[in-house]
């Protein structure tokens, strides 16, 4: 009886999946027809943009900063499949700080690269999208949003996240046939599944194809890319000039990452009894106490906050860690540390960071497949206002909010009194010829409001050569924000 009901439902299922397959076909093939997307190879176009300074901005929750692209341009070959977007940019002023530089936009994405992080800047644009629900069996529901009815048009790409799990890409058709919205997800070291949502509008038609000329692309619900298209042209006869990016200009840095891999075990020295320096370009601290330890800062990735556990460990044996106390919440410093929540570490962060750090380490983690995915921990994360103090009979820490500071809202420095010791993030030391970030000056006022005395002065982002700084060397680099 069980084995007859199972078997009619598979049947059932199976059927109405076929219908689904069906009608989606249908649906992509006049949303397809509607755009002109039958017969384009490729399409270019041309406009105004702007991106967000996501995961850098100076509230970690937003709004972002945002850096204009004047003349931007892409192209987009979707046969092989293959992108290039360029552009000249101009970042945000920040308050206090030197007039901002000119630059240049560059995204280029080969099939070289077939990472979905990369890919999915192709996929999820119109027409790119319709050939993707084409190769991959896409399904149709209809969805109610905003008062209209679309026609959700979903298919998963043949790659795999990290974590085996399959993506998924959702758009939204409209009853005019036009995609409105492109969705997907995509693994993130902190937000875990990153919701990349783009949408589309005011689509006019150029030779034939329909364009959008209005396109914001927003990750976490925050604004990260907008454009403004002004002019469009399918299967440009340029396409592979369109696609080459220029030579690197003499003396351009040659990409290679600065600092170890992160693959590379950690290494460590001694500041003081009981306290270490972990080295590397995101160093750390390990600051043993009676009972258990306490480690400042967790890195730029999974693979370096775990490396950091590990050195830690291997110092200061048979003591649990207690707290990771994170600088402040910018990705970079941030992305270590989902290892440590995973071990069940309390996290002290500032407390205008508390909240969002809070939300993305418990948010849904199915893609990356990271030890936090795997532990199944919900993080436990403290805050510290202006001042927290972690202390017992041996030893205390002292974390201060730096007050006034545009790179962040939510930083801390920490300060042992008894060692003399100071540790500090992104104020750096600047390479020779280039000036000295007016957030030493800040550094420097809040030292003097707090009164901090100190000899050593450990940085996140080390000088090069890799070395322990000075209160005077950081006085003397404050001369040049004056
Ligand atoms: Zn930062």
């Amino acid at each position: 009886m069980l084995r007859t009901l199972s078997g009619t439902a598979l049947i059932t299922v199976l059927l109405a999946t076929s219908a689904i397959a069906q009608n989606a076909k249908a649906i992509v093939a006049t949303a397809s027809k509607t755009i002109g997307a039958d017969g384009l190879n490729s399409i270019t176009y041309s406009g105004s943009a702007t991106t967000g300074n996501f995961g850098q901005s100076q509230a970690i929750a937003g709004p972002l900063a945002v850096t204009t692209i004047t003349n931007y341009t892409r192209a987009i070959d979707l046969a092989q499949p293959a992108s290039r977007a360029s552009g000249a940019t101009m970042p945000p002023a920040t308050p206090g700080g030197p007039p901002p530089q000119p630059g240049t936009f560059n995204q280029n994405i080969t099939p070289a690269n077939a990472a979905w992080t990369q890919q999915l800047e192709i996929w999820v644009t119109p027409w790119a999208f319709l050939r993707g629900a084409t190769a991959n069996n896409a399904t149709v529901r209809s969805e109610r949003a905003d008062g209209k009815t679309y026609k959700v048009v979903s298919w998963m790409p043949p790659q795999k996240a990290p974590s085996g799990q399959p993506y998924r890409v959702n758009g939204y058709i409209n009853d005019q046939n036009l995609i409105e919205r492109v969705e997907t997800w995509v693994e993130h070291p902190v937000l875990g599944d990153l919701h990349v949502d783009t949408f589309y509008s005011n689509y006019q038609d150029f030779g034939g194809v329909k364009v959008p000329t209005k396109i914001i692309q927003k990750r976490a619900d925050l604004t990260t890319f907008e454009a403004t298209i002004a002019s469009a042209k399918p299967n440009p006869s340029n396409l592979t000039e369109l696609l080459t990016p220029p030579p690197p200009a003499a003396g351009a840095p040659s990409g290679a990452p600065a600092g170890p891999p992160p693959s590379q075990p950690a290494q460590s020295e001694k500041l003081a009894d009981g306290v270490y320096r972990i080295t590397g370009n995101y160093s750390a601290v390990a600051v043993e106490f009676s009972d258990h330890i306490v480690v400042l800062e967790g890195g730029q990735s999974e693979a370096r906050g775990l490396a950091v556990i590990a050195e830690t460990r291997r110092v200061i044996p048979n003591k649990p860690i207690r707290y990771l106390v994170n600088t402040h919440a910018h990705f970079d410093h941030a992305s270590g540390l989902a290892p440590f929540a995973a071990e069940g570490i309390t996290i002290i962060t500032h407390e205008n960071n508390k909240a969002y750090l809070e939300k993305a380490l418990s948010g849904p983690r199915t893609l990356v497949g990271d030890t936090l995915a795997q532990s199944n921990r919900k993080p436990k994360i403290e805050s510290a206002g202006d001042k927290r103090i972690l202390q017992d009979g041996t030893r205390s820490i002292e974390l201060h909010h730096v007050e006034n500071l545009a790179h962040s809202n939510g930083m801390l420095v920490a300060y042992l009194p008894k060692e003399k010791i100071l540790f500090t993030a992104d104020f750096n030391v600047p390479a020779p010829g280039q000036p000295v970030s007016p957030a030493i000056g800040t550094l420097v006022q809040n030292i003097d409001r707090l009164k901090l005395d100190f000899d050593k002065h450990v940085l996140v982002h080390p000088p090069n050569p890799d070395r322990v700084m000075t209160k005077a060397d950081l006085l003397e680099l404050a001369k040049g924000t004056k």
